[in-house]
């Protein structure tokens, strides 16, 4: 996610490496105090609104005092106007006014050790003014969309029938050959036929046309990096900087002063994808916050959502500074209720926990049980590693290797991401896909979902030595994403002396092995039309013109992203290739015994997960010539073969010895 990020997350080291690390496991005695203190899990935190008026309510339990500052604007002027709030039970501080203050902002104060904090909009902001400094009371009724009483977001039976597509709202947007008005907002998702200096769909119409089913936004709650009063400036972030947890970012809205433009055009850009029949996936940043001291957790109450050193030091498993303390009872309850509030008065269907491995393994499985409640089809991922070592026993960490802990929850693969286009930081390393041998086992780790397989030897893996998930439900299968260099640029680095045409073809092996094997299949935003991040690997606060996809590219890739289409279709026509039962994938997928390195060949037999084809065999050639291979004779229909792809048929093969040109795909039905 962001600036340290790269350098250790994806490394996912196994709990029996991180076992063997020395770490300063023992919590503190100052984290220990922390337990005794009492929780509360009420939904009337911080800002109720009713008849009798408005009632504040904060969780402060070693607060002397709390008071509520009350303004009329979002950051000028003082205020002459306050609520006392007095000590109630569960550590909360309660003061109410009668009057309707509808339009007002906020702030608390907390007297801790003799000394007054400064002020803060609290942990529970839903609405906030400009850079969040202040909190907003807005009637939220007048911010839902036309027709959001029927709102929803796409069914889906797995997790593994979900495509996910993950964007930034500028990449996708900010570029002049976009042909969106609202560049770089929440509202160019809402923009109908918008098209490239050509005629070529850009937008939300692209992206129904691509046929993935979620959209993954990288983080839009509200974070610090962008100043809000400065937009013109254009300054770009990934966002993995949580300043407020339940407000949008304002520089996502059109105005990011109007607390509640910023709300209803998030809901307006989740309404226009529902309608497009695309889910929206939210990327949320639990394990830690912008800044330290300074932070809403720590002007609230100070010291108790973060985990310290025995010195008393922030400790910093998340390399950005500090980590938050999900096994603490009320850091618990505020990732619960975030995320259930998100999916209740947003609509979210999913969410991608940063750095998850932070968090604790009975928090994420909380997460799970409580936002299925509410709406079973939301998807609950996240990356299962930390970016540094924890005070967290590792026992109790929500790492990829738990995942068979956490049944409603998948964990990314950087087994399948690594072995197939080579190391995500070793720049020049290739991958399975682009000639390197060695590399087999562990892209069949990836095939099978990670689930155990009679035929994979797990001992062979590159990251992990055994399987870590129950079903291939619990698996995101991907080879780039936002973190380090995106498929193009890793292409351009691992392949020398390759022309741009061998690395698109080899764009599209890689993307065929994902997008055919067991698990839910995820892409990075532009790679369907062969985007470059310039070679920047850590883009995370790099201009536009590093960042914004190019959407001209839609021509001069036209094939490319042609196939991306057509393989997206595939995977839909196929059930088989969307199997999550461990013991179904084990029964149904076969692999052949191949002797030729870089080559690897199965089947998908038995009409798996009711599909229409009795077999699938799938072949992949990695190396950079040609090979034979030995196919069952009989009448079988090619799908894919050499560069190219149709589910609807390439043509017709008889089987016996087949030639499958260098760098590509075979796929045959029958
Ligand atoms: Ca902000």
């Amino acid at each position: 996610m962001t600036i340290h990020k790269t350098i250790f997350a994806a490394a996912a080291l196994s709990a029996s490496a991180l076992a063997a690390t020395p770490h300063a496991n023992a919590q503190s005695a100052m984290d220990q105090g922390y337990n005794s203190l009492p929780s509360y899990d009420g939904q009337d935190l911080e800002l109720l609104v009713d008849q009798n008026g408005t009632h504040f309510a904060l969780w402060s339990p070693q607060a002397q005092d709390v008071r509520v500052n009350l303004y009329r604007d979002g950051r000028n002027y003082g205020s002459n106007y306050y609520v006392d709030m007095t000590k109630d039970e569960h550590g909360v501080w309660r003061g109410s006014s009668r009057k309707d203050l509808t339009g007002w902002f906020y702030t608390f104060s907390v007297l801790h050790d003799g000394k007054w904090l400064e002020e803060t909009p609290g942990v529970w902001a839903k609405a906030v003014g400009i850079n969040g400094k202040r909190a907003a009371i807005i009637d939220f009724a007048k911010t839902n969309p036309e027709g959001w009483e029927k709102d929803h977001g796409p069914e889906l039976k797995s997790y593994t029938d979900a495509i996910i597509y993950e964007m930034h709202h500028r990449d996708f947007s900010v570029h002049p050959s976009s042909g969106i008005a609202n560049k770089g907002k929440f509202l160019a998702l809402t923009e109908k036929g918008t098209v490239n200096g050509s005629g070529i769909a850009t937008g939300i119409d692209h992206l129904k046309e691509l046929g993935v089913t979620h959209i993954h936004i990288l983080p839009s709650f509200d974070y610090n990096s962008v100043d809000e009063t400065n937009l013109p400036a254009n300054t770009y972030n990934w966002g993995y900087d949580p300043v407020n947890y339940n407000a949008p970012e304002g520089s996502y809205s059109t105005n990011p002063s109007d607390p509640a433009t910023r709300v209803r055009e998030m809901k307006e850009m989740v309404k226009a994808a529902h309608d497009a029949g695309l889910g929206v996936i939210m990327d949320v940043v639990y394990n830690h916050t912008a800044v330290n001291d300074d932070s809403n957790f720590s002007l609230t109450a100070p010291g108790y959502y973060y985990r310290h050193r025995p010195d008393g030091s922030y400790s910093d498993a998340s390399g950005c500074g500090n980590e938050t303390a999900s096994e603490r009872e009320q850091m618990r309850n505020f990732i619960v209720n975030s995320v259930k509030y998100w999916a209740k008065e947003y609509h979210i269907d999913g969410f991608r926990f940063d750095l998850m491995a932070i968090h604790d393994i009975e928090t994420m499985n909380r997460v799970a049980r409580e936002l299925h409640a509410i709406n079973p089809n939301i998807i609950i991922y996240g990356e299962g590693w930390t970016a540094g070592d924890s005070p967290l026993p590792v026992a109790q960490r929500a790492l990829k290797d738990h995942a068979y802990q956490m049944p409603g929850v998948a964990v990314f693969s950087d087994d399948i991401r690594d072995a197939v286009k080579g190391h995500y930081s070793r720049e020049d390393d290739p991958g399975f896909a682009t000639g390197k041998h060695g590399n087999e086992e562990t892209v069949k780790i990836g095939i099978v979902g990670a689930t155990a397989h009679p035929q994979v030897d797990y001992s062979k893996g590159n990251n992990s030595k055994k399987p870590y998930a129950k079903s291939a439900s619990q698996v995101i299968n991907y080879v780039s994403c936002h973190d380090d260099l995106c498929l193009t640029d890793k292409l351009y680095r691992s392949m020398p002396g390759s022309t741009e045409a061998d690395r698109q073809r080899a764009a599209r092996l890689a993307q065929t092995i994902v997008f055919t094997s067991q698990g839910t299949p995820f892409m990075f935003n532009g790679e369907e039309v062969f985007r470059s991040k310039k070679l920047v690997h850590n883009s995370y606060n790099r201009p536009d013109s590093i960042n914004a996809i190019d959407w001209s590219l839609l021509d001069k890739n036209a094939d490319q992203y042609k196939y991306y289409r057509n393989l997206i279709a595939l995977r839909k026509a196929h059930p088989a290739f969307r199997m999550s039962d461990a013991s179904e994938i084990a029964r149904n997928l076969v692999f052949d015994n191949v002797k030729e390195p870089g080559v690897i060949s199965y089947s998908l037999k038995n009409h798996a997960n009711s599909d229409p084809a009795a077999e699938i065999k799938v072949i992949f050639n990695g190396n950079t010539k040609p090979v034979t291979v030995k196919v069952p004779k009989g009448k079988w229909t090619i799908v894919a073969e050499d560069g190219r792809i149709d589910p609807a048929g390439l043509g017709e093969s008889r089987g016996g010895t087949l030639t499958v040109p260098a760098t590509s795909a075979l796929i045959l039905t029958r």
